[in-house]
């Protein structure tokens, strides 16, 4: 693995034609741009922690496109796994993630982690404005801002990107944890890799935080924010059969629209999926511990909630519904 931090002090030949399978050719290792602007503190941004997420390369060329020769604010510039984004992959076999091993991580300390700590100085030597990391999903997903520490500013960030943001406690070591210490500091959730909404959406916000010159002193009003939070995570276990078509011969069924179910409240009435099993799903709450008994029930074949919950991050992906997750089930964030 190459965990060697490269740090430039302007754009690198070939910067605004750059595709993502070429990344390596300008960005052999992981790399720390900083573009000095007329205001300072400096905005960071994170893009490609994630290899195939490549929606946050993609703004970072529109934004600095657009002020080539004078950018109204100055930036840092974090390119990540640049040899998974080289082969569209989120994280090589064997590799760290590059979204778990930032400062306050629980991994015992690596290549990776030293990386992470070392960006995490450089960039917050002199004050930063705040931290944006960019990243996609794979379902049909709203665009919205994860928070890690629901301060009044990451509320105003996430508020700036859309009506809904998510809090999140676990994983450790995100990025934005790190930087909750420093600036305000959001994740951007962009939608699928690549699409063209999300690109322009995240590019719009970045582009407000260059001009901005202080976050707001007035909290947020309630109207213009719904905060929620991953109570469980929901995973269907291997020995289990599925399909999202209702007619199908499986242990477990969806019905085909069932990504369409993303951010809105299942009632404890409103059936879930149809099963000819016992146990269909497993269900582990932010501690990993098993909380499926407590979340939901089988009565005749059918699966329903035991609480009002939201799932969020659905996809219908088998191998990734294999590899990590259904989706996860929310509830509105208390305090
Ligand atoms: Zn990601």
């Amino acid at each position: 693995m190459n965990e060697q931090l490269t740090i430039f002090s302007e754009l690198p030949e070939g910067f605004f034609d750059l595709e993502i399978a070429n990344i390596r050719d300008v960005f052999p290792t992981p790399t720390l741009i900083h573009l000095s602007g007329h205001k300072s503190p400096a905005l960071f941004v994170s893009i490609l922690l994630h290899g195939n997420e490549y929606s946050g390369l993609k703004a970072v060329q529109a934004l600095l496109k657009k002020y080539q020769d004078h950018l109204p604010r100055s930036i840092y510039i974090f390119i990540g796994n640049v040899e998974a984004a080289e082969v569209n992959s989120r994280v090589l076999p064997g590799q760290t993630d590059y979204n778990r091993c930032w400062p306050g991580t629980e991994m015992e300390p690596n290549a990776e982690t030293r990386l992470m700590s070392e960006v995490v100085q450089v960039a917050s030597r002199d004050r930063l404005f705040a931290a944006i990391d960019i990243h996609n999903n794979t379902g049909a997903n709203p665009h919205y801002a994860g928070i890690t520490s629901v301060t009044q500013d990451n509320q105003h960030l996430a508020a700036m990107f859309n009506h809904i943001g998510m809090v999140f406690k676990r994983p450790k070591g995100v990025s934005t944890t790190a930087f909750n210490e420093i600036c305000p500091a959001a994740i951007l959730e962009c939608g699928k890799p690549g699409e063209e909404t999300g690109i322009r959406h995240a590019t719009e916000l970045l582009d407000a935080l260059l001009h901005m010159d202080h976050f707001p002193q007035k909290p947020v009003a309630p109207h213009d924010l719904q905060l929620v939070q991953s109570l469980a995570t929901l995973n269907i276990p291997d020995d289990v059969s599925f399909d999202f078509n209702l007619s199908a011969q499986a242990d477990l069924t969806f019905e085909s629209g069932f990504e369409m179910k993303n951010f809105t409240e299942i009632k404890t009435t409103d059936i879930f999926a149809f099963t000819r099993i016992d146990n269909p799903l497993i269900i582990t709450n932010q501690e990993g511990e098993d909380v499926t008994s407590e979340i939901m029930r089988v009565e005749n074949g059918k699966v329903y909630l035991n609480k009002i919950l939201m799932p969020a991050m659905i996809t219908m992906d088998r191998y990734i519904i294999r590899q990590d997750c259904l989706c996860y089930l929310l509830v509105d964030y208390h305090g």
